[in-house]
């Protein structure tokens, strides 16, 4: 099983946290379609992979409900009519970009999922983010997505915005009226390259205290829980039947490939990371006669550095990790590495078994998920 994600790499502004990569240059778009839809078949022709394993395809960004529609259907076409098992094609959009006809297109592609940015209900937040949509355009994009015929449909909110106006409370109680069946929260975080960055470098801009960050987290999980979504990872909630499939692959440590500029790949064994830069993605990919030109970066994975990886994936989940597995795996288990430190948390009920050697952390000890984890790492 593998899932294919497809980074997009443009967007209209800059919003003032993202430093993911993506270029408000749209000129070369034509020339992007062209080198994305060149990658995937010289992947293709050099792996041969067996469609009939691909799970999932993700088309992240950057933006990619401003990408051409040509590209799009390119290169799903070189897939789609192959993958008769695959369960999910999410695109994700700002609900700037959502239209009926667009709606119309992506679905008749074979586009089944949409993950749509709202990141807040709050027009002051969205005015400091430099988003370009406003409140009420978020909430009107879901709606016309669901009734065009979206059943999945995600929403991405951001947590621990400093001067909030509108109370936290009242984002969430719009939030679940929407029709949606995930959400992704995240919370804000202080990346040097951004604006953001900048002005907390500056002093002109404070952040919350990680006291009030967490009780948002914890807000956050009640009102979910409240309505009827399942808590399935630190920052995700689904609804039954509205898991995301994608993520899985990156979570359970299964093969996905990444193409476009900036995206990263995982083999079982190596990782790669494509050139974040669109310039010389495109000159590069157009030259390449074959895989081995494309221009990535691969780094070797010990079975240590996938023995830490899996235990900090997995204890993100409410699935848990198997003990069982990773010394079958990698030859550890974390409670026979780090038994002192293993049977405190189980004293204290920070580590609960849910069944068969399978263990995971208590849900109110996720905000702690990443440190927890690192207490087990092997060097
Ligand atoms: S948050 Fe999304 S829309 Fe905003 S700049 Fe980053 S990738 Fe683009």
């Amino acid at each position: 099983m593998f899932g294919i994600y497809i980074h997009i790499p443009f967007c209209r502004t800059a919003c003032h946290y993202c430093d993911f990569h993506f270029s408000t240059n749209t000129q070369t778009m034509e020339a992007m379609e062209a080198a994305l839809v060149k990658e995937l078949d010289l992947r293709i022709a050099a792996e041969n992979p067996d469609f009939t394993q691909l799970q999932s395809i993700y088309f992240g960004g950057g933006t990619p409900s401003l990408f051409h529609l040509s590209g799009l259907e390119a290169l799903l076409k070189r897939m789609l009519p192959h993958a008769s098992n695959c369960r999910e094609v999410t695109l994700e959009a700002n609900p700037e970009d959502v239209t009926s006809e667009r709606l119309e297109t992506w679905l008749e592609m074979g586009i089944n999922r949409l993950s749509i940015g709202l990141q807040s209900f709050d027009q002051d937040q969205l005015d400091w983010m430099n988003r370009q949509h406003t409140a009420k355009d978020a909430a009107a994009a879901v709606r016309l997505a669901a009734e065009a015929g979206f059943n999945h449909i995600s929403a991405d909110l951001i947590y621990g915005l400093p001067n909030r106006i509108l109370p936290f409370e009242e984002e969430l109680r719009q939030f679940v009226a929407l029709p949606v069946d995930h959400l992704s929260a995240y919370i804000l975080t202080v990346e040097d390259r951004t604006v953001l960055g900048r002005r907390v470098q500056q002093g002109a801009q404070n952040v919350p205290e990680d006291e009030a960050v967490e009780a948002e987290y914890r807000r956050l999980c009640q009102a979910m829980a409240d309505a009827g979504f399942e808590h399935y990872e630190v920052s995700n909630w689904a609804m039954p039947g509205g898991h995301a499939v994608h993520n899985q692959h990156y979570w359970s440590g299964l093969p996905y490939w990444g193409i476009g500029p900036g995206a990263h790949g995982f083999d079982g064994a190596h990782r790669y990371a494509n050139v974040a830069n669109n310039p010389r993605y495109i000159k590069a990919v157009s030259l390449a006669s074959g895989a081995q030109d494309l221009p990535t970066d691969i780094e070797s994975l010990t079975p240590l550095d996938r023995y830490n990886e899996s235990l900090m994936t997995g204890l993100r989940t409410a699935r848990g990790i198997a003990l069982s597995d990773l010394k079958k795996q990698f030859g550890h288990r974390p409670d026979q590495a780090e038994p002192e430190a293993w049977n405190r948390f189980l004293d204290r009920g920070v580590l609960v078994e849910i069944g068969g050697g399978v263990f995971r952390i208590a849900e109110p000890h996720w905000v702690m998920a990443d440190a927890i984890a690192a207490e087990f790492f092997m060097a």
